[in-house]
């Protein structure tokens, strides 16, 4: 890749900025290989080195005396404004994790052990549901959703909502007390309070600015939200909106008609045609997929960087390395398009952090202050491709090389479209929830209170008590995750923009090789060095706001259809810019791995190669594999 040019300025400024690079990197390098080699369950892994590294990243990013060094390097005579920018990143991330006020450090180390005892209580929990024999049976919050979705039986869905309901008051007590020791570590830290604190970390703007955007789309979607239910119960019964009866009087079987056109073995291979095609190129990252399930592997799918890209100071390039797992059984029903959505959304992320063109690592890497809602822009926006008529006209293929049939995709707009207000209802409560709560005055910070207030929001927001219980959702509770949510919303906002952005330039999302660019460009280059909000507008011509989702919300389902099924005859008559079998070009090596068992590489022969030796291991480890795949 080619290189840049030298960082022009005093040289002793370079050499600080080179010394905290590579101090940096070899850190972040450390850590993440221990994390990938446990979490895997690699020869040779150790948890203590593990657990060594991550206390030496974590000292690395929180230790004040690096914050001063580069405050001094800032202050150099001569320095020169591209110097500037690469310290203002080092100084804002050290900010966000030097605490400044020694109290600060006392409560957040108070915090965490009162965290790791509620999650300990919670794990202990006896979570489940009761037969109508008063058996308990023990399920996690995961099965239990499952259920209300799934089981035909009113009783047992209603026991399953009972069971997540049941979460709320057993936590309620110990989460009280953390809420309050946050406001106080917030207060201390000069906020006001805790939700405040953690947005101006994470995104750097203020409680105003984020629920005057949320406000937007709160009120523009609540009628529609309110329409749907009322044409739910119509239609249905007014039973359907009991929480227990929601999902399941909206799931259909349309996902099984989708699955032999979404087969496993031959995900890897559409996510490469369909991101080559969209101009997107990796600047020579190497990355690894270890993508089944197998015995003692971690059961969370994850993608992380253990190499953040960067120019050094002298202009060369240092690509980076990403490693991706997921927990597939390529022979269950739902793997492939599973497989595939998240391909879609992880290689999105690597491809945003493979081409983040800034003089530092810390630009490039995924913790704060890199925004989330950023970084979860660039994923959703490249996942939802695989809802569009025009990708599944070009890439959904059975094994006969048959395209998925437009009936099936009808039924499936058909049965989500009307109903779409709901996720989004569902996805606002958190926020709305989190501002209520940080915002009570602290003498009624109560266990009781905090259960009342859970359901004042679900009925304000969802219209009435919500599948999911909001005590249940385990973002509020841990400290990294909780006041984020929003980062979801405000991704979800972007994507629609961006969408609505692309089309309006090109007249088409899928297949459009200068989107990459831009993106690329726009979105990518910067990393964390610049504000979400401005490369947003940067990129659209516009503020942030709802307005485009809302739109496609407001869209009847007679214009949805008839727009898609346009877009669907076009796909099929055009066909994959790259067809099947064809080399896509990504700019990178991808290793397809199994634990320690290297499947294939595509250094050796191509990616397209590649695909097909991974092909072939599957279908020999797993020969109950429905054998469904196009190419
Ligand atoms: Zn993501």
């Amino acid at each position: 890749m080619a290189a840049a040019a030298p960082l022009p300025g005093p040289v002793e400024v370079n050499q600080f900025i080179d010394k905290l690079n590579s101090e940096y990197e070899k850190a972040h390098v450390e850590y993440e290989k221990n994390f990938w080699s446990t979490k895997m369950k690699l020869a040779g892994a150790s948890s203590e080195a593990l657990s060594t590294s991550k206390t030496e990243y974590d000292q690395f990013l929180a230790d004040k005396s690096r914050l001063a060094a580069v405050r001094q390097q800032l202050a150099t005579p001569g320095i020169t404004e591209d110097q500037r920018k690469v310290l203002a990143i080092a100084e804002k991330t050290f900010k966000t994790y030097v605490a400044e006020d020694p109290r600060v450090a006392e409560y957040s180390a108070k915090l965490n052990e009162l965290e790791a005892e509620l999650a300990a209580a919670r794990n202990a929990m006896a979570l489940g549901w009761t037969d109508a024999q008063g058996t308990f049976h023990k399920a996690s919050s995961v099965q239990l959703r499952n259920s209300m979705r799934t089981s035909d039986d009113e009783a047992t869905r209603k026991a399953c909502y009972e069971g997540l309901r049941s979460i709320g008051p057993f936590v309620a007590e110990k989460f009280a007390a953390i809420v309050k020791l946050r406001q106080q570590l917030a207060r201390t830290a000069g906020f006001q309070n805790y939700y405040a604190m953690k947005l101006e970390q994470a995104e750097g703007f203020g409680m105003d600015v984020l629920f005057g955007m949320l406000d937007g789309l709160e009120l523009d979607t609540r009628p529609i939200m309110e329409g749907a239910r009322k044409s739910l119960a119509e239609d249905k019964g007014e039973e359907c909106l009991r929480p227990w009866n929601i999902g399941y009087s909206l799931a259909g079987d349309v996902e099984k008609k989708l699955d032999p056109y979404m087969s496993f073995e031959s995900a890897v291979g559409v996510w490469a045609r369909t991101f080559a095609a969209l101009g997107i190129r990796y600047r020579d990252a190497t990355m690894a997929l270890d993508l089944c399930d197998r015995e003692g592997k971690y059961s969370n799918g994850f993608c992380h960087w253990p190499q953040p890209a960067y120019f050094k100071t002298d202009g060369t390039w240092v690509a980076s390395r990403t490693n991706f797992t997921s927990l597939a059984t390529p022979s269950a029903v739902g793997s492939g398009k599973t497989a595939l959505v998240t391909l879609l959304h992880e290689g999105g992320h690597a491809a945003h952090f493979a081409n983040v063109l800034q003089r530092s690592p810390l630009a490039s890497q995924e913790r704060a202050p890199t925004s989330v809602a950023y970084a979860e822009t660039q994923s959703m926006f490249l996942d939802s491709l695989a809802g569009d008529a025009a990708w599944l006209g070009r890439y959904a293929r059975n094994i006969a090389g048959e395209v998925l049939p437009w009936a099936v995709i009808e039924e499936k707009i058909r049965s989500v479209q009307p109903y779409e207000s709901f996720m989004v209802r569902s996805m606002l409560s958190v926020p709305y929830f989190e501002k209520a709560l940080y915002e009570l005055p602290d003498d009624e910070v109560t266990a009781e209170r905090i259960v009342a207030l859970a359901d004042e929001i679900e009925n304000s927001i969802e219209g009435g008590p919500a599948p999911r219980p909001l005590m249940s959702v385990p973002h509020i509770l841990s400290d990294e995750s909780s006041a984020y949510y929003h980062g979801y919303c405000l991704a979800e906002m972007a994507v629609h923009q961006t969408r609505a952005h692309f089309l309006a330039k090109y007249g088409r999302l899928v297949d459009e090789p200068r989107i990459g660019k831009d993106l690329a460009e726009v979105y990518w280059a910067p990393g964390n060095a610049e504000p979400y909000l401005s490369l947003v507008e940067k990129l659209t011509g516009a503020p942030l706001t709802a307005a485009a989702w809302v739109k496609e919300l407001q869209t009847p389902l007679k214009q949805k259809l008839e727009e898609e099924k346009h877009d669907y005859k076009a796909a099929v008559a055009a066909g994959p810019a790259i067809a099947p079998g064809q080399e896509p070009d990504l700019g990178m090596r991808v290793l397809l791995v199994h634990g320690d068992e290297q499947i294939a590489d595509s250094a050796e022969g191509g990616l397209a190669a590649a695909c097909e030796t991974y092909k072939a291991w599957i279908r020999k480890t797993w020969p109950a594999a429905p054998a469904t795949a196009a190419a």
